[in-house]
């Protein structure tokens, strides 16, 4: 209900699942980022995944960034 909706908090990616190879979803809690797995519903820090960015991922990102300045 608060602000713009031109970026959510969550996205989906591309990036694949390490446990299980499905797409994760990055999700904003906070301040804190990290990624979820729907399907087995494991959680993973960001930055075991940072390497494997897309662009709903860095597109996520920006959001989060630009939110806090
Ligand atoms: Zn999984």
């Amino acid at each position: 209900m608060w602000g713009s909706s031109r970026w959510a908090r969550s996205a989906q990616t591309t990036i694949p699942c390490k446990h299980c190879g499905n797409p994760l979803t990055v999700v904003r809690s906070c301040q804190v980022v990290y990624m979820q797995c729907e399907h087995c519903k494991k959680k993973g820090e960001l930055n075991d995944y940072i390497a494997q960015m897309d662009d709903a991922l860095e597109e996520f990102m920006e959001g989060v960034y630009c939110d806090r300045v």
